[in-house]
């Protein structure tokens, strides 16, 4: 099932998120439709408060962009109750866009590397080293459970010239093609 997605401006995009257990209720069914929400929309990565749940869940598959950054070949992960223990490796620039901010792309600069603890959909424990796209598409879904997007990261001159757009998304003006929820409660 096709969950529809939060957009810039509404408030679950910028709530703290809350670890799970595995009793929460139907959490296979959850992360089955988050799978093919991001699917369906063309991403690589999809965070809960995206489909407006406050909790520490993420999924991501980097194959479709293999070709350009092999190291997220067989990138397909599921993160519960993540933590990034370590940011390492140069400060690289990437454009980054994001499925609650469409329309938009800019330049984030981020670590190329970092080390993550979590448990994946069996809760079982791994911890794991990322380099390159893989560690970029991790942090930026990261961040959205700690209420960060990737606008927030863009440069100041960026900011400037991406705010408009930026409102209009958030009046619910949008060329998102797949339903959504936006802060103004003009959903489609
Ligand atoms: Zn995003």
């Amino acid at each position: 099932m096709f969950l529809p997605i939060y957009l810039y401006g509404h408030p679950i995009l910028r709530e703290q998120t809350q670890d799970i257990t595995a009793d929460y209720p139907q959490l296979k069914e959850l992360i089955a439709n988050m799978y093919e929400t991001m699917y369906e929309s063309d991403g690589v990565g999809l965070a809960a408060p995206q489909i407006g749940k406050a909790i520490r869940l993420l999924v991501i598959d980097g194959t479709p962009v293999a070709d350009t950054f092999p190291e997220c070949e067989g990138l397909k992960r599921t993160f519960i109750n993540a933590k990034i223990e370590k940011f390492d490796g140069k400060e690289v620039s990437e454009v980054e866009g994001c499925l609650s901010i469409p329309g938009i792309s800019e330049s984030v600069t981020r670590p190329s590397s970092i080390v993550v603890s979590y448990v994946d959909e069996e809760f079982q424990p791994h911890r794991e080293e990322f380099h390159g796209y893989a560690a970029r598409i991790i942090q930026h879904e990261y961040d959205h459970l700690e209420g960060t997007l990737f606008t927030d990261r863009v440069s100041p001159f960026r900011k400037k010239i991406i705010k408009r757009k930026l409102a209009k998304i958030e009046e619910g003006f949008t060329v998102s093609r797949y339903p959504y929820v936006s802060a103004s409660k003009r959903s489609k």
